[in-house]
C-alpha cells in the first residue's frame, strides 16, 4: 500500500483493498463503490465533496488518507489541434512525467507512461536516454488520465474514450502497477473503459505478455517489431538477444489462439534499414500466414538516430508494397511531432533541475 506521509492515498488501492479498509473504517462494503465514482468519474481531490457520504466517514477518511492531485506542470498543445502533452508532476517525487492526449475524430486517446525512464535501451528512443529511474505507481498511471479528462472537461470536449500504454517505460516490465491500474481503468465505477479500447505496447517481454493471456485480461497487444531480423534487431532494441523475434511470432500467434485479438506488430520505419528490399521480403516471411497487423510509424527524431527520417510518400510506399505481399500494413499518424510528443519523444524531467 502507497502512502503519502504515513497516510494512504486512496487511488493507490484496488476495489478489493478499498473495500477491506472501509470495513476497517467500521462501514458497509458497497461505500468503496461509491468512493471510486468520486475518485475516478467525479475526479474529487477533497474528501468533503464526497457529499453521499456521512460526515463521520469523510472525517475517517481524511484523518487517514490521502488523494494526490495531479498537477500539470506544463500543457502543450499541437498546433495541428490533433495533440496534447502533459507534464505531470507528483508530490513524492521531483520527476515531471509526460503523456499525451490524441485527438482522432471520435477518439480521444490517452498514452499514458508506466515508469520513468526506462530500462530497455532501444537506439532510437529519447525515453531510452534517461535509463531506468524506477515505476510508476498505480495511482501516478491513473494520475495521467485523470489529469487528462481534466483538461478535456475544461474545454467541455468529451472523457478519454482510449488508453494506450504507449509513453515512457515498458508497461510490461511493471506487471504489478500496471495490472493494478488497469484493473481501475476498467471497472465500472473506474474509468469503465473494456479491453478493446486499451492497448499495451510492448518491446517483448514475453513472460508478461503469457500473464496478459493467462489472466484473460483482454486487452490489444502492440508488440514493437522495428526490425527485419535478429542481427539488426540485437543492434536497435538490446531486448532482442532475450526475447527474439521467432519468439515474439510465436507468442503473437498465440495471443491470437487465446484471445481471439490480432496483434499489432509496431515498426520504426528508419529510411534506409528497416525499409529496405530484404525488409520487405523477410516481413512477408515472418508475419504472412497467421491473423495480424503491422503498423508502420515513421521515425521521430529521438535517441541515438537523428538522420533516417521518412518522407511521408515512401511510408505511404512502403504499406503498399506489403499489402502486395499480403500484409495488413497501415501506417501511423504522427501526432505531436511540434510538441516533441510523438512516438519515442517522450521523456522525464527533474524539476528541480530546470
Ligand atoms: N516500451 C513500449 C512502449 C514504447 S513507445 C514498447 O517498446 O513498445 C511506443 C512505440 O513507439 C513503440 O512501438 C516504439 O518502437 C516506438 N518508437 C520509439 N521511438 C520511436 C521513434 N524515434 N520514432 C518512431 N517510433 C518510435
Amino acid at each position: 500500500m502507497e502512502t503519502t506521509a504515513s497516510k494512504t492515498d486512496l487511488r493507490d488501492l484496488s476495489i478489493n483493498e478499498l473495500e477491506q479498509f472501509i470495513l476497517s473504517l467500521g462501514e458497509k462494503k458497497f461505500r468503496a463503490r461509491q468512493i471510486y465514482k468520486w475518485l475516478y468519474q467525479k475526479r474529487v481531490d477533497d474528501f468533503e465533496q464526497m457529499s453521499n457520504m456521512s460526515k463521520h466517514v469523510r472525517q475517517q477518511l481524511s484523518a487517514c488518507c490521502s488523494i494526490q492531485k495531479p498537477e500539470p506542470k506544463y500543457i502543450l498543445e499541437s498546433k495541428y489541434g490533433d495533440a496534447v502533452k502533459f507534464g505531470f508532476a507528483f508530490n513524492n517525487t521531483s520527476y515531471i512525467i509526460e503523456s499525451v492526449l490524441l485527438f482522432d475524430d471520435k477518439r480521444r486517446t490517452a498514452c499514458v507512461s508506466s515508469q520513468i525512464g526506462c530500462a530497455l535501451g532501444c537506439s532510437f528512443c529519447e525515453t531510452a536516454k534517461l535509463g531506468f529511474i524506477r515505476n510508476l505507481t498505480q495511482q501516478e498511471i491513473l494520475a495521467q488520465l485523470i489529469g487528462i479528462n481534466d483538461y478535456l472537461c475544461s474545454k467541455s470536449d468529451k472523457l478519454v474514450t482510449n488508453v494506450v500504454f504507449m509513453g515512457m517505460g515498458e508497461a510490461l516490465s511493471n506487471f504489478a502497477n500496471f495490472r493494478k491500474a488497469l484493473e481501475v481503468i476498467m471497472h465500472e465505477d473506474g474509468f469503465n473503459l473494456g479491453g478493446r479500447r486499451i492497448t499495451v505496447s510492448t518491446a517483448g517481454v514475453i513472460p508478461s505478455i503469457e500473464r496478459l493471456i493467462n489472466e484473460n485480461l483482454n486487452v490489444g497487444l502492440a508488440i514493437s517489431l522495428n526490425a527485419w531480423n535478429d542481427k539488426l534487431r540485437d543492434e536497435v532494441m538490446p531486448i532482442n538477444k532475450k526475447y527474439n523475434i521467432a519468439q515474439l511470432v510465436k507468442i503473437a500467434k498465440r495471443y491470437f489462439e487465446k484471445t481471439g485479438r490480432r496483434v499489432t506488430f509496431e515498426y520504426v520505419v528508419i529510411d534506409g534499414i528497416t525499409n529496405t528490399p530484404g525488409a520487405k521480403k523477410s516481413l512477408s516471411k515472418l508475419l504472412s500466414g497467421f491473423p495480424c497487423k503491422i503498423n508502420l510509424i515513421p521515425l521521430n527524431t529521438a535517441g541515438d538516430i537523428k538522420e533516417n527520417t521518412v518522407s511521408e510518400d515512401k511510408v505511404l510506399q512502403f504499406s503498399q508494397e506489403l499489402h502486395k505481399l499480403g500484409l495488413a500494413a497501415t501506417v501511423r499518424k504522427s501526432r505531436g511531432r511540434d510538441i516533441m510528443g510523438a512516438c519515442g519523444q517522450l521523456t522525464a524531467y527533474d524539476a528541480t533541475t530546470v
